[in-house]
């Protein structure tokens, strides 16, 4: 199958990437605007594979949109691209605002018109895939959960950009028949991750023997999934999902924010005794504005329906995040040191 996939030199993008093509034998067009959260480097694996496509392009140019779409003629859409970090949102809305409203609809149009070209077969399985947050729904109570019936509330500027976008899929099915999917995911973690993100950022610091800063009293909770299963559940809904539906994936571990990072340190402590007891680094410090308290995501539909669960365990996995980073220095090094931006490490965009 030829998949266009954007975002795909990003956190989650380059897992699924690299899942679609080298697990599953797909054929994959990257679009990546290659931002400071790009890293081409995660994808260093595929270099010369000829199941895999580079193109360096903004989602929100319809010239460079509709020409991936011409010249690669997708037999599905992976939308993944997006300004993703909450705290460079309160700072720097609008560029959320550009990316994942404008940017999406530019996707949507432009799916719209290549899905409108296809006919027989290829019409009948054209999807596009729409990936989103749990954060659309805002803050749930003590023990609560999203569903897909959860009502939704955002309250960052990347939430309320999220929640933009997914309407906006959802109209594209409505209004115009385009065959679209929804997922919302629970927070991500693995390799691969941007070190302004609370786990892989906890973990250079105790690397660094820096102090763990924690927002607040430490108690907001969050469920973790791990990016393979994330990975693997977009692939189940994409091949298995009911178009125009939504699914939630989420890890089914809930921590909060301050247990995550005591069983970083425990792990660091198994791994690195001489820096050790790391949990001396744990710094509190003032509450993000609007942080919201608890995030679970009940993930019964995607599972009963798409025959996908979650597989890892997120203790043992995060173990195992910790000791890819430490392998993996060259990867998080020039972006840690500021001097990666701008750069292009190892693979050659397609323009
Ligand atoms: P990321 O910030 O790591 O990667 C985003 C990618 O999109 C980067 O490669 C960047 O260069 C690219 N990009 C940004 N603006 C672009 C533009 N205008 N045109 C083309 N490419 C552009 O993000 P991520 O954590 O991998 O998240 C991917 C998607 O999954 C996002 O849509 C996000 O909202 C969603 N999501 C993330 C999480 C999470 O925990 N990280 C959880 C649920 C959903």
């Amino acid at each position: 199958m030829r998949i266009l996939v954007t975002g795909g030199c990003g956190f989650i993008g380059s897992a699924l990437v690299l899942h679609l093509v080298q697990n599953l034998g797909h054929e994959v067009l990257t679009l990546d605007a290659l931002t400071y959260a790009a890293n081409p480097v995660s994808l260093a694996s595929l270099e010369g594979n000829p199941r895999h496509r580079l193109l360096e392009a903004d989602i929100c140019d319809p010239g460079a949109v509709n020409a991936a779409f011409r010249d690669f003629a997708p037999e599905a859409v992976m939308h993944l691209a997006a300004e993703s970090h909450v705290d460079r949102s309160i700072s720097e809305p609008g560029a959320f605002i550009r990316t994942n409203v404008t940017g999406t609809q530019v996707m949507l149009d432009a799916a719209r018109s290549h899905y409108e070209g296809l006919s027989g077969a290829g019409r009948d399985t054209f999807r596009f895939l729409h990936v989103s947050t749990d954060e659309v729904y805002g803050s749930l109570p003590p023990g609560g959960f999203f569903t897909e019936e959860s009502r939704y509330d955002p309250r960052s500027p990347y939430s309320a950009s999220k929640a933009a976008s997914d309407h906006l899929a959802r109209a594209w099915h409505e209004t115009y028949g385009l065959p679209v999917l929804v997922t919302n995911c629970s927070n991500n973690y693995g390799p691969r991750h941007f070190p302004e993100k609370l786990i892989p950022l906890m973990i250079l610091n105790a690397l660094e023997g820096r102090p763990l800063p924690v927002y607040g009293d430490g108690l907001n909770e969050r469920d973790w999934i791990h990016v393979e299963d994330h990975a693997r559940g977009l692939v189940a809904v994409l091949e298995r999902g009911r178009v125009g539906q939504t699914y939630l994936l989420g890890g089914r571990a809930v921590r909060n924010n301050l247990s995550v990072v005591k069983a970083l340190c425990a792990a660091f402590d198994r791994l690195r005794p001489q820096g050790g007891p790391h949990e001396r680094l744990i710094t509190f410090v003032a509450d993000r504005p609007g942080h919201d308290r608890r995030y679970a995501i009940d993930p019964g539909k995607a599972e009963a329906e798409l025959g996908w669960a979650p597989t890892k365990s997120f203790e043992a996995a995060l173990e195992d995040t910790i000791a890819w980073y430490l392998d993996n220095q060259a990867w998080w090094r020039p972006i840690r040191e500021g001097r990666y931006r701008g750069e292009r490490l190892g693979l050659a965009p397609a323009r």
